[in-house]
C-alpha cells in the first residue's frame, strides 16, 4: 500500500522495508528519526522540518524559468519573493532567507509585522514587495525601508493609498521605494480560494482608477517610480487556463500603460497560486499542469503580447507560497486508542439463558465465514440496534447491552478482516463506512490542519510503518479536542483511508500527516489551549543520514495563558494559597501536591501516554 505516494509525494519519499523514508542518498526512516528524537523525552504530536524539501522547490521554480526563459529567447528577467503569510515561523523563514540567498529570492509582506520582519531577515538586495491595504504608517514603513536599502516595491491597492504615498514621497528623505499597482482583472481563478481576482475582487485598481493613477503620478513627478503592476487570482490553481487568461489580460494592461508614458514600468507580478498536488486517492491529479507548462505559458505568452505592442517584454516576478512552503513540514502524531479495541471475547458475560437476539449475535459470530460475511454483517447491525431499543424500552438488561455491543463488534472486525479491503466492491465499501474504526490521535485538528477544518482541505494521511502488510480497517481519525469537528471521517469516496489493526498495549504506530507546511501553522489556533507541536528541524547531510537541529519544544501550560495576558503569578500564587489553606491532607502532602502542579504547568498539554 502506498497511500496515493505517487500522487501526491513528487518523490520526496520512498517506501522501503515497509516504512516511509525520504528519498535521499541514505533514505532514512521517518519513523526512525521520531523514534530518535522521542528517545529525548519528547512525546505528543512533532512537526517536523526538512530544508532540503524547501530548497528543492526553490531550485524548481527557478530552474523552470530559467529554462522557459532560453527556450523562448525571453528578454526580461525572472524574480521570485516568498509571501510571508503562509509560514512566517522562524524554523521555516531562516531556511528560506538562507537557501535564497544564492537566488536573490526576497520576501512579500502584507502587514506591517511582516514587513518589519521582511526588512530585518531580507537577504541584501533581494526584492521586497509589499500588499494588502495600507495606512500611512505601512507607508512610512516602506520608506524607510528604501531609506535602509532595501529595493522594496510598494504595491497599492487604491488610489488613497497612492496619495498618502505622494504626500509621504514629499515629507522623507531621498531613496524611495518603488511602486506597484494591484490591477482587478476581470478575469477570475478557480477553486475555492478563488475569491481573490475578478472584479468584484476585494483587490485592485480598476482601468479607470489605473488612467486616474498614471495621470497623478505623472503630474506629482513620481512616474518614475512606478515599476510594477501586480495580480493575484487566488490560492491553489488547479487548472492552468485561467491563469493564462490573467496573464493575457496583465500583459495588455502593461503595454497600455507603457504607452500612455509609464516608462519605467517594467515588471509583471502574477502573485501566488500554483498549485501543490494534496490528492492522495483521486485516480488521477487535481492539478491540471507542471511547473514546466506554467512557466512555459507565462513565459511564451507575456513574450508575445510585449512583441505584438512592440513594448519591451516585462520583467516576471512570482509570490508563490504554497508551492514553496507546503512539502517541507510533515507532521507526526502517535495512535492512544483505537475504539473498537474495547471489544474483546474475553469482556463478554453471557448468561446461561440470554435473550434470543443476544443468542443470535452469538451464533453470527461463531459462524460467519466469508461466503455469508456481508449477510451476516448486515444481520449484526441491525441485530444491535434491536438490542439498543429493547434495552431502551427496558426487556433487556445492561450486560445484554453490553453482551451484545461486543458481540456486534467482533462481527465486524471478522467481516471486514474477511473481505478485505476491496475496493472495488461499491457494497463493501458502503459496509466499511459502517464499520469504521476509530483512531484516537494525539494531535488537535484545530491547531495542526485548520484548512481541513474550515475548508475541506484533505493532506495525505498515512502510516509509517507497517507500509508491507495489508491495512483493513477504515479508518477515522479522532483528535484530542473534545470537538466533535475534530473528525476525519472515512468517507468511501472522497477519503478511503485504510488502517492497520493494532495492539497498542504492544506496539506503537504513528500516523504522517503530509504537506502540511503552508498556512496551516500559523491560521492553527489554540482550541482547547492546545499549541503548536514540538518541532524539529532534520537537515540531510551528504556524508550519509540525518542530523536533528533546533528542536523547539512546544509551549507549556503557563506561557499559553501568558499568551492570553493571564496574570500567570496570580494563577501560581492562588493554587498556592488554595492548596495550603486546605484542610484535607498534611503538610508533606501540601508540598508533593504544590510540586506536582508546578511540574504540570511547566509542561505542555499534549497527552503523555506511553504512546
Ligand atoms: C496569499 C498571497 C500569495 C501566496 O499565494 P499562494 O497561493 O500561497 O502561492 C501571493 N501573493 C499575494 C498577494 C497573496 O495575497
Amino acid at each position: 500500500m502506498n497511500y496515493g505516494l505517487n500522487l501526491w509525494g513528487d518523490s520526496n519519499f520512498v517506501i522501503d522495508g515497509g516504512k516511509v523514508c525520504l528519498n535521499t542518498d541514505y533514505k532514512p526512516a521517518i519513523i526512525d528519526i521520531v523514534k530518535d528524537i522521542r528517545s529525548d523525552g519528547y512525546r505528543g504530536p512533532l512537526l517536523l522540518r526538512f530544508p532540503h524539501l524547501i530548497k528543492k522547490q526553490i531550485v524548481q521554480i527557478y530552474s523552470n524559468f530559467e529554462r522557459a526563459k532560453r527556450e523562448f529567447d525571453y528578454k526580461g528577467k525572472f524574480n521570485a519573493v516568498y509571501p510571508l503569510k503562509v509560514n512566517q515561523y522562524p524554523g521555516f523563514v531562516k531556511n528560506i532567507v538562507h537557501i535564497g540567498k544564492a537566488y536573490n529570492y526576497g520576501l512579500e509582506a502584507g502587514s506591517k509585522a511582516e514587513l518589519l520582519l521582511a526588512m530585518a531577515y531580507n537577504n541584501d538586495n533581494a526584492p521586497i514587495t509589499v500588499n494588502g491595504f495600507k495606512d500611512n504608517e505601512l507607508i512610512n514603513l516602506g520608506f524607510i525601508a528604501a531609506e535602509m536599502g532595501h529595493n522594496i516595491t510598494l504595491t497599492i491597492e487604491g488610489l488613497n493609498e497612492l496619495k498618502t504615498i505622494i504626500r509621504t514621497s514629499k515629507e522623507r528623505f531621498s531613496p524611495k521605494p518603488n511602486i506597484g499597482l494591484r490591477i482587478r482583472l476581470h478575469s477570475t481563478g478557480s477553486g475555492i480560494w478563488a475569491k481573490s481576482g475578478g472584479i468584484n475582487s476585494k483587490f485592485g485598481l480598476t482601468s479607470t482608477e489605473l488612467i486616474e493613477a498614471v495621470n497623478l503620478l505623472k503630474k506629482e513627478g513620481l512616474i518614475d517610480y512606478f515599476t510594477m503592476i501586480h495580480f493575484h487570482i487566488g490560492s491553489q490553481i488547479n487548472e492552468i487556463h485561467p491563469l493564462k487568461k490573467a496573464l493575457t489580460e496583465a500583459g495588455n494592461i502593461y503595454a497600455e500603460l507603457r504607452k500612455m508614458g509609464a516608462t519605467n514600468l517594467r515588471a509583471i507580478n502574477l502573485g501566488g497560486g500554483l498549485a501543490v498536488e494534496y490528492n492522495q486517492f483521486g485516480e488521477e491529479n487535481v492539478r491540471n499542469y507542471t511547473l514546466k507548462e506554467y512557466a512555459n505559458d507565462v513565459v511564451y505568452l507575456l513574450k508575445t503580447i510585449a512583441n505584438q505592442k512592440s513594448e519591451t517584454e516585462p520583467d516576471i516576478f512570482i509570490e508563490s507560497g504554497r508551492f514553496v512552503s507546503a512539502p517541507h513540514a510533515v507532521l507526526v502524531a502517535p495512535v492512544l486508542e483505537l475504539f473498537s479495541q474495547e471489544y474483546t471475547e474475553e469482556k463478554l458475560a453471557l448468561k446461561d439463558s440470554n435473550p434470543p437476539v443476544i443468542s443470535e449475535l452469538y451464533d453470527l459470530y461463531t459462524n460467519i465465514k466469508a461466503a455469508n460475511a456481508i449477510e451476516y454483517l448486515h444481520d449484526a447491525i441491525s441485530h444491535l440496534e434491536g438490542v439498543l431499543t429493547l434495552f431502551d424500552l427496558g426487556y433487556v438488561d445492561l450486560i445484554d447491552r453490553s453482551n451484545g455491543e461486543i458481540l456486534a463488534h467482533l462481527i465486524m472486525k471478522k467481516a471486514v478482516a474477511l473481505f478485505g479491503n476491496k475496493q472495488s466492491n461499491a457494497e463493501l465499501l458502503k459496509l466499511q463506512e459502517e464499520v469504521q474504526e476509530r483512531y484516537l490521535v494525539n494531535f488537535s485538528m484545530f491547531q495542526s490542519l485548520p484548512d481541513f477544518w474550515g475548508l475541506e482541505q484533505n493532506f495525505p494521511i498515512m502510516p509509517l510503518d507497517r507500509l508491507d502488510e495489508k491495512a483493513t480497517l477504515s479508518a477515522s481519525i479522532w483528535d484530542i479536542t473534545c470537538d466533535s469537528d475534530g473528525e476525519i471521517g472515512f468517507d468511501a469516496k472522497k477519503n478511503p483511508l485504510f488502517l492497520h489493526d493494532v495492539d497498542l498495549e504492544k506496539e506503537q504506530y504513528f500516523l504522517g500527516f503530509f504537506l502540511v507546511g503552508a498556512y496551516q501553522e500559523v491560521l492553527g489556533m489554540s482550541h482547547n489551549l492546545f499549541v503548536h507541536p514540538t518541532e524539529a528541524t532534520i537537515l540531510v547531510g551528504e556524508n550519509g543520514g540525518y542530523e536533528v537541529k533546533d528542536i523547539l519544544e512546544s509551549q507549556n501550560i503557563l506561557d499559553i495563558l501568558d499568551d492570553m495576558d493571564y496574570d500567570v503569578n496570580l494563577i501560581k500564587d492562588t493554587l498556592n494559597e488554595r492548596i495550603s489553606k486546605s484542610e484535607l491532607v498534611d503538610e508533606k502532602a501540601k508540598k508533593q501536591i504544590l510540586g506536582e502542579l508546578y511540574l504540570f504547568l511547566s509542561d505542555n498539554g499534549y497527552l503523555k501516554t506511553i504512546q
